[in-house]
């Protein structure tokens, strides 16, 4: 098992982690690999399903060149600052550099106690595993910054949570698990030289082309407006797939700008910006539509952690980390702004664009209108108005997108084209398939029961998620009212 470990967070400051070797399990058995994955990282998938890579993805053999660490983080979780968590379930095995150059961490999670366990057994269940595996996988179909999934394994022992439950080890893969409660954590201890190296080093390693400039800040500024763009580019993309993370933490910030930690994460059916499926998400903190806002949040916590960097003087500092995080807003208003244009087949920039796709949704809201479907059927209705009578079928009033679809047909005429290519186009950013709540469950209450049929079913439907795939239709379809009202979500551990 030969892999191209380069690890360069282990060089940083020893009290940036803790060695931490995974603990190894009865009997491995591996549940999938990714292939495609393994072939960008340049790994052999073969060697990685043989019992020698399925050993190493166990956690029962480190391979040659690893160095396993648990990292250490704070973080804010709800609105309160927990000092100190850290990976207590999850083992960072190295760095891979990829034939591309790309450097990206593999983790594997659910390896066991570490220094940063608490009262926790350091393990994962299978569908937990297997939910992150899936959506995971489907969110970078769907073309949305995500750290992916390389394998699952099962380790033959049970986990211990409300009941027993089968437990599995997910190999992760991911630009870095550097989180926004990385920094916290330095900036809480006062730990001024350990806040300035890893401020060097994530701008290094995530923002190369940031230019930042030669003041005694310039670098923690650069960090700042790197991650603050890259956070607003990526929860426009989660509304732009009605994705409701469910635990938008600091600790669940990545400062790579990917969506990380997929606990008690689901989909919008109806689209409902209030909507909440976290069991324990009681105050709507984390609803979908507020994940906008409460990025905003979690990125003014990583501006306080580099206060002490940003300037010598705090009123200086404080007026760069705020003249910084003024520019959230705008990018984020901007970045959805694009992504709702695509979304209704428009190239070109209208002043009233923005208003135009506001009054759809409000309609989507008043009338219970499922959020996958009416964009998918809308690219239809590009093509042609004979569709609208079907898209309007999905309002409770029909007449409110008949009301609104004539507003669109002239704007519509503004832009280029024709109408089958703005179909096509519409049918590129809209998708078909996203992964349904009430599949994803079906998927693994089945694999809870051996079988990984339904699993592999939506798995590969969710690799083409923008492909008609008519054998496939029911994985497309929304769940009935009854599920939708009651589906609750629970954190993954
Ligand atoms: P999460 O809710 O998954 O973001 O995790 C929050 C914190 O709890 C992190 O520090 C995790 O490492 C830790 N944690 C979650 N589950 C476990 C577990 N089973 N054993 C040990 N630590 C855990
Ligand atoms: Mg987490």
């Amino acid at each position: 098992m030969k892999l191209a470990f380069d690890n360069s967070y282990a060089r940083l400051f020893e009290r940036m982690y803790a060695r931490a070797a995974p603990t190894p399990v009865r009997a491995p058995a591996l549940l999938r690999v990714n292939r495609a994955l393994s072939e960008r990282l340049g790994v052999d998938a073969d060697a990685l399903a043989s019992p020698e890579g399925v050993a190493v993805l166990a956690g029962n053999v480190v391979p040659e060149g690893a160095e396993p660490i648990a990292l250490a983080y704070a973080g804010h979780q709800f609105g309160s600052f927990v000092r100190q968590l850290g990976d207590g379930r999850a083992v960072l095995l190295g760095e891979l550099v990829a034939p591309d150059g790309a450097r990206r961490d593999l983790q594997l999670k659910g390896a066991g106690r570490t220094p940063f366990s608490r009262g926790g057994d350091g393990r994962a269940a299978l569908g937990p595993v297997l939910r992150e595996y899936l959506v995971s996988e489907a969110m970078a179909a769907l073309g949305v910054p995500t750290t992916r999934a390389l394998a699952a394994v099962a380790t033959g022992e049970l986990v211990h949570r409300d009941e027993a439950l089968p437990g599995a080890v997910l190999a992760r893969v991911a630009a870095s698990h550097l989180r926004v409660g990385t920094f916290e954590y330095f900036a809480a201890r006062e730990d001024r030289e350990a806040l300035q190296s890893l401020t060097k080093y994530a701008l290094e390693r995530h923002y190369p082309g940031a230019r930042p400039s030669d003041e005694a800040g310039g670098e923690a500024l650069a960090l700042l407006e790197g991650v603050i763009e890259a956070q607003a580019e990526l929860v426009a993309r989660w509304m732009g797939v009605g994705f409701v993370h469910g635990v938008m933490n600091t600790d669940n910030t990545s400062i790579a700008g990917e969506t990380i930690d997929y606990g008690p994460c689901a989909f919008l059916d109806t689209y409902s910006p209030a909507r909440t499926y976290s069991s324990i998400d009681r105050g709507g903190r984390y609803a979908f539509g507020n994940q906008p806002r409460i990025a905003l949040w979690n990125l003014t916590r990583l501006a306080e952690a580099l206060l002490p960097l940003l300037a010598a003087d705090e009123s200086d500092a404080v007026r760069l980390a705020e003249g910084a995080l003024e520019a959230y807003v705008p990018r984020f208003e901007a970045a959805y702004g694009e992504v709702l244009r695509a979304k209704l087949g428009l190239t070109r920039r209208g002043a009233d664009d923005r208003l135009l796709a506001r009054d759809l949704l409000e309609r989507m809201a008043a009338g219970h209108v499922d959020h996958t479907r009416l964009f998918r059927r809308l690219c239809e209705s590009a093509r042609t108005p004979e569709a609208d009578a079907e898209v309007a079928a999905l309002f409770d009033d029909p007449g409110a997108f008949l009301s609104w679809a004539e507003d669109w047909r002239r704007r519509v005429a503004d832009e280029p084209g024709t109408a089958d290519a703005r179909a096509d186009a519409m049918r590129r950013v809209n998708p078909a398939f996203i992964p349904r709540n009430h599949r994803v469950e079906e998927a693994l209450a089945a694999a809870h029961e051996g079988d990984l049929g339904p699993f592999d079913a939506l798995h590969a439907a969710l690799a083409r998620p923008f492909d008609e795939q008519p054998e496939s239709a029911h994985l497309a379809a929304p769940p009935d009212a009854e599920f939708q009202e009651h589906y609750r979500t629970f954190c993954g551990t």
